[in-house]
């Protein structure tokens, strides 16, 4: 295990039954308050990647995008939950466990053919990664990757993605 990989693995904690019993919910306050893991987490999921632009999901997907914009010398582009974006929006629906959800982001947020990295905190069942990645397609431009802090490697949310470079940080 690396040392980075450790240092991720000890700062998330599990809460269990949140926010709906039998999901055990992967908190990243612990990680984001510790200054070192923080910015080793923003290194690591800007490195190597040339993009323009890097798209953060709502909401914890933000915090992690920002910087790692930032570090990649690109742009930042919210995907957002519906309703939340102020000009002409693009949407997407998607299934969740129970019931559906829509993601927005505005129309003119990419010029044609820009190049795109999507971050996100957790990459679980792959339904909100599978529609930011149609979304940014259907908004004009290439989607390079998809990175994320942790993958939960038994919901199979990979499957979902066939043909998207996924890159994860740590897998659980
Ligand atoms: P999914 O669409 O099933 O891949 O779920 C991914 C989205 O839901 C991400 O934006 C995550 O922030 C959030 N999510 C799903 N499951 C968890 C979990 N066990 N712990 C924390 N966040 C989760």
């Amino acid at each position: 295990m690396s040392d980075l990989t450790a240092k991720i693995l000890g700062r998330i904690r599990d809460v269990p039954d949140y926010p709906s019993p039998g999901i055990v919910f992967k908190d990243i306050t612990p990680l984001l308050g510790d200054h070192v893991t923080f910015a080793a987490v923003v290194d690591a999921l800007a490195d190597e990647l040339d993009v323009d632009t890097v798209v953060g999901i709502e909401a914890r997907g933000f915090i992690l995008a920002a910087p790692v914009a930032y570090q990649a010398g690109a742009g930042f582009v919210p995907v957002r939950k519906k309703g939340k974006l102020p000009a002409a929006v693009l949407e997407e629906s998607y299934d969740l466990e129970y019931g559906s959800a829509v993601i927005e982001v505005h129309r003119d947020a990419f010029a044609p053919g820009e190049r795109v990295l999507i971050v996100d905190d957790v990459l679980a069942t792959g339904g909100t990664a599978r529609a930011a990645v149609d979304l940014v397609g259907r908004a004009g431009a290439e989607v390079v990757a998809v990175s994320v802090l942790m993958e939960l490697g038994f919901l199979k949310g990979r499957d979902r993605l066939t043909g998207v470079d996924v890159r994860s940080l740590v897998v659980v």
